[in-house]
């Protein structure tokens, strides 16, 4: 990025706003703190949040008018340099939920301007969770086959039917949720995505436990739960094609790795030589892993360098679009390959789930291994995106599952 006046100029802004704003108490704990699908923070770290939230800049380049930072993608780039300067983070992504990686973006394409002005300066201060229902029972990968279904009442939708694996929705304030309109339609015409409050009797969630421990997600119930006429999100009957731009919000979002390996501040190399060894060249002992932890670094790197060039050849300016599938799929390969070698180097240390007999960061480990997993399921699975990429990049012919 060439400095230009202007932007040095932003970049003194931005800095002196950090060290007024962001509490130093919190310098370089952004991965401890925002480890959990969840937080509720308290003291500096809800100070940072109201601070973030009030300036826009946790959703830097969304429009300042409904509360965003009103920033270019080169003065958002120059931000992000200096909150990693100052060892700052952003909170703000986490709390809100699906609000500000995907529901937001998706308002703010689609929306009207009076559910612009009512959403999205609630999501740039994340006041609430947003939860998604889209899966069902009998429908996840083949999405279209949905069946919770929205009746017209006159002056609002009823709606009725199950979600399931609905992230977050016990704690939710809000969930968008994709439901048919039309059963007579062709099924993917007869879809529509309504946004409803979820603080009603009509709504119950019920926690699933996953396999690393955590409850993070629902089954989601609606017993003739009400959504207004005015929360349907793009046209009637239209909600496919919103849903589908949402997730490919949503998987923008997870082309990164970070946040996989359990937390450990050590490099997988270092790990490596504590837990195996080292050789007379201070070289992992074991070549077996010593050459499979280099190929890992090697294809850790190249998708960090695609990353960077995507973003530089869209001049900053990069949009979403099918090749998040890719970059979906190469981040779950990388992020899974590297929590399976960090369980591997441990021997039978990597075996640990309860604290007994074993250090924090073990389990910490192995806890992540396990729910990396789920990271070539959720936002679509991993050969749906095979799917996608064939179709819709290679230009493939179609195949049973269309989309
Ligand atoms: C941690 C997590 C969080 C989630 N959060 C949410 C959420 O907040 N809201 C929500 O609505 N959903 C959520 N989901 C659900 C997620 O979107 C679905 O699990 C996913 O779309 C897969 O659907 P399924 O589980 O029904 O699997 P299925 O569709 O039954 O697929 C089973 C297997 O068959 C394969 N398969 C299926 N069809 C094809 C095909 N045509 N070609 C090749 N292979 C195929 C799949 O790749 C998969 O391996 C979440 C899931 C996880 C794991």
């Amino acid at each position: 990025m060439a400095a230009t006046p202007d932007l040095e100029a932003f970049r003194a802004e931005a800095r002196a706003w950090l060290d007024e704003s962001f509490p130093k108490s919190l310098a370089g704990k952004g991965a401890t703190l925002l480890r959990a699908e969840f937080i509720e923070p308290e003291g500096d770290l809800a100070i940072w949040a109201r601070n973030l939230g009030e300036k826009g800049w946790g959703t830097p380049t969304w429009p300042a008018e409904y509360g965003g930072g009103g920033l270019s993608q080169l003065e958002a780039q120059v931000l992000a340099q200096e909150m990693n300067r100052a060892g700052a983070f952003n909170p703000l992504t986490t709390m809100a939920g699906m609000g500000i990686t995907m529901v937001g973006p998706t308002i703010l394409e689609y929306g009207t301007e009076a559910q612009k002005r009512m959403h999205i300066p609630r999501i740039c201060k994340a006041e609430l969770f947003w939860a998604l229902g889209y899966s069902e029972p009998n429908a996840g990968s083949d999405l279209a086959s949905l069946q919770c279904r929205a009746v017209d009442a006159g002056d609002h939708w009823v709606v009725n039917g199950q979600k399931t694996w609905t992230s977050g929705a016990d704690r939710a304030g809000w969930i968008g949720v994709l439901v048919r309109t039309d059963p007579d339609a062709p099924k993917r015409d007869g879809i529509s995505f309504l946004m409803m409050d979820m603080d009603q009797r009509g709504i119950e969630t019920r926690p699933i436990q996953l396999i690393g421990g955590a409850s993070p997600f629902c089954e989601t119930f609606f017993n003739d739960a009400r959504a207004e006429k005015d929360q349907m999100l793009g046209e009637l009957n239209a909600g496919w094609t919103v849903g589908k731009r949402l997730l490919q919000h949503e998987r923008q979002s997870q082309t990164g790795t970070a946040g996989m390996g359990g937390g450990s501040k050590k490099s997988l190399v270092d790990r490596a030589k504590e837990y195996v060894g080292v050789d007379e060249r201070d070289r992992i002992a074991d070549p077996d892993l010593r050459s499979r932890v280099v190929a890992h670094m090697m294809d850790a790197k190249a998708h960090s360098l695609t990353l960077k060039r995507v973003v530089a050849e869209a001049k900053g300016n990069a949009k979403v679009s099918a090749a998040a599938s890719i970059l979906k799929n190469a981040a779950s390969k990388v992020a899974q390959a590297r929590a399976e070698l960090d369980i591997e180097l441990m021997g039978h240390s990597g075996l640990g789930w309860e604290p007994e007999g074993f250090e924090e960061r073990e389990v910490a480990a192995v806890r992540a291994w396990l729910t990396g997993k789920a990271m070539s399921i959720y936002g679509g699975s991993y050969e749906i995106q095979n799917n996608i990429i064939a179709k819709n990049i290679l230009g493939l012919p179609e195949n049973t599952q269309r989309g």
